[in-house]
């Protein structure tokens, strides 16, 4: 149950502070391939995108929300969207001249909303979505030419391959989803270019585990995503025993072991409210004080 009220939810989601950079567009889906065994690829047109701004698609790291059907979703009520979730996404790749735009998803075999709308997909389908949302990237780090180390689960696979794709990166730390098997890290080098790729042994928090066998130099800066408590442990690990300071960590939860993309979307707009009362924002340091 939620504490959120939908007064409170449009209020944020529509607030021009929230909605600034961000278009309601619709992907027309072209093909639904695999990239891995882990993961899909969705590739469509968008109609519009070339009309939007180039340069906040041509950003190393931007994500989408879709808006795909859950007639059980808790949030859509409140927000006027009855019978549908919003689901995050990073753009794994764009072509901002021809209007394309491709998807990577997770295949992690759950019944989730996100699953049984990939399996029924087909191109020719469509979905609509807001975007594009910048997200951070060692950027400034990689164009000075200091080490940057990325360490990605397979839902942050495609925001560090884009990173990579981007920028000049050392080393990337990939817990794919099939772990176990032990795949060979050059079955991944396409997708990073010029990096040093280490593939995570199994471990409930793989990236964080991976992270406290690498010797990592004081002036490195971290860029992580993937599971929240995995990513939660790994920051503890570079603000406290590798001393990092903030600047140099970059680190997100894309998703909770157990808890949906809505119980997050719901939590940090609960969260939100509440930091506003204090007059205090959201900010990547605080994130992780908020209960998902
Ligand atoms: C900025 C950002 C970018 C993201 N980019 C990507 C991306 O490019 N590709 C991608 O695949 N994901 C990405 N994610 C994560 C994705 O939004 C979540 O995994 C999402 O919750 C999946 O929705 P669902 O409907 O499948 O599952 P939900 O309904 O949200 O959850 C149902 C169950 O599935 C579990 N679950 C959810 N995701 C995973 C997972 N990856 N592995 C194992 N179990 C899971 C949940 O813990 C829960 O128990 C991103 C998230 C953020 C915040």
């Amino acid at each position: 149950m939620t504490t959120l009220d939908a007064a409170t939810a449009s209020a944020l989601l529509n607030s021009p502070k929230h909605r600034a950079g961000l278009n309601d567009l619709v992907l027309e889906v072209t093909s639904v391939s695999r990239r891995h065994p882990w993961l899909a690829r969705v590739s469509g047109r968008v109609p519009g995108l070339t009309a939007t701004d180039p340069t906040a698609w041509r950003h190393p790291n931007i994500a989408l929300r879709l808006a795909i059907p859950d007639p059980s979703d808790d949030l859509g009520p409140l927000i006027g969207q009855p019978g549908l979730c919003r689901r995050v996404y990073t753009v794994a790749d764009v072509d901002p001249d021809a209007g394309t735009v491709d998807i990577d998803i997770v295949v992690h075999g759950g019944a989730s909303p996100m699953m049984r709308w990939l399996d029924a997909l087909r191109p020719g389908d469509r979905v609509d979505f807001a975007g594009p949302r910048p997200h951070p990237a060692p950027t400034e780090a990689a164009a000075a030419g200091d080490p940057v180390y990325l360490l990605a689960d397979g839902s942050a696979y495609p925001a560090a391959s884009a990173i990579t794709r981007a920028c000049a990166v050392t080393t990337v730390v990939l817990a794919p989803p099939d772990a176990a098997e032990r795949p060979d890290p050059a079955r991944f080098a396409d997708d990073f270019p010029g990096a040093r790729i280490l593939v995570a042994g199994e471990s409930a928090t793989p990236l964080a585990a991976a992270l406290a066998t690498l010797s990592v130099p004081s002036g490195a800066t971290v860029w992580a995503a993937g599971e929240r408590e995995d990513i939660r442990s790994l920051r503890t690990r570079c603000l406290g025993e590798l001393g990092l300071p903030k600047k140099q960590v970059q680190v997100f939860g894309y998703w909770r072991r157990g808890k949906t993309g809505t119980d997050a979307d719901i939590a940090r707009l609960t969260g939100i409210a509440r930091l506003r009362e204090r007059g205090l924002e959201l900010t990547g340091d605080n994130d992780f004080d908020i209960e998902i």
